[in-house]
């Protein structure tokens, strides 16, 4: 168990449930001694990251280089990160390339195995950079998907070596009307993929423009049963409150 794991004994779980994001993202940054922000720079991240410059600039900000990406994604997050002076840190798989990669598994692995790709690229990667915190703040929301639905506010996560640490989702109980108000009223620049249908942009060989009437995360791995990457659903445990039972 993290020994540097601290949750506040006064928190009133109900409480931080319908708190807004503001209010959950200070609780977070006061309660946890080691914390950082992931994101792929899309809507919610940068709702985040934007209310970050206001509690925690210099958070550190993890981003998933998977050797995969849109060069659109690339150039947009340099253009976030030196407007908003971000702190990012970027995470790439043991590979270290996509070239590499195709050296070793043959190409275009993400085709005949993409969880192994995930593996590789996102979910290792980022479980052993987690090692550092004790807690990391995602953009997830509950309307993005079925299986999203049931996001909480807070929860506890297992690493593979036994580490438990903190999940926030500030931004669990907004839904997609929200965070364009939000990005509209606070004039912040958005992916220039998403005014050509991209509603949401992971790795180009896995990405397509959704279709109207389809879900903001239709257009991720079209065609196979696969839905997430894997980051958002290892070692899930129960919330906060079976977290401090279990203290
Ligand atoms: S989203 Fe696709 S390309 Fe990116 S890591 Fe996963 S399988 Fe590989």
């Amino acid at each position: 168990m993290n020994n540097h794991l601290f949750v506040d004994p006064s928190l009133d779980p109900a409480a931080l449930q319908e708190a807004e994001p503001a209010a959950v993202l200070k609780w977070a940054l006061e309660s946890l001694d080691r914390i950082a922000v992931a994101t792929s720079f899309q809507a919610s991240g940068l709702v985040i990251l934007h209310h970050l410059r206001d509690l925690q600039p210099d958070l550190p900000v993890l981003f998933l280089d998977t050797g995969f990406h849109f060069e659109e994604t690339l150039r947009f997050r340099d253009r976030i990160a030196e407007m908003w002076d971000l702190k990012v840190v970027t995470l790439r798989g043991e590979h270290g390339s996509a070239d590499r990669q195709a050296e070793i598994y043959g190409a275009e692995l993400y085709r005949r195995s993409p969880d192994t790709c995930c593996g590789i690229n996102k979910v290792r990667p980022l479980q052993a950079a987690l090692e550092e915190y004790d807690g990391w703040i995602s953009g997830l929301r509950r309307d993005q998907s079925p299986l999203r639905a049931e996001t909480p506010i807070i929860e506890a996560q297992l690493l593979p070596s036994g580490n438990e640490i903190m999940k926030i989702h500030p931004l669990a109980r907004w839904n997609k009307s929200d965070v364009d108000s939000y990005i509209k009223e606070h004039d912040i620049p958005t992916h220039p993929l998403l005014e050509k249908g991209y509603t949401s942009i992971g790795c180009w060989p896995c990405t397509r423009a959704v279709r109207p009437g389809e879900d903001e995360r239709a257009g991720r791995w079209d065609g196979l049963a696969k839905t997430e990457c894997g980051i958002h659903s290892f070692g899930r445990l129960h919330g906060p409150q079976q977290s401090e039972a279990e203290q």
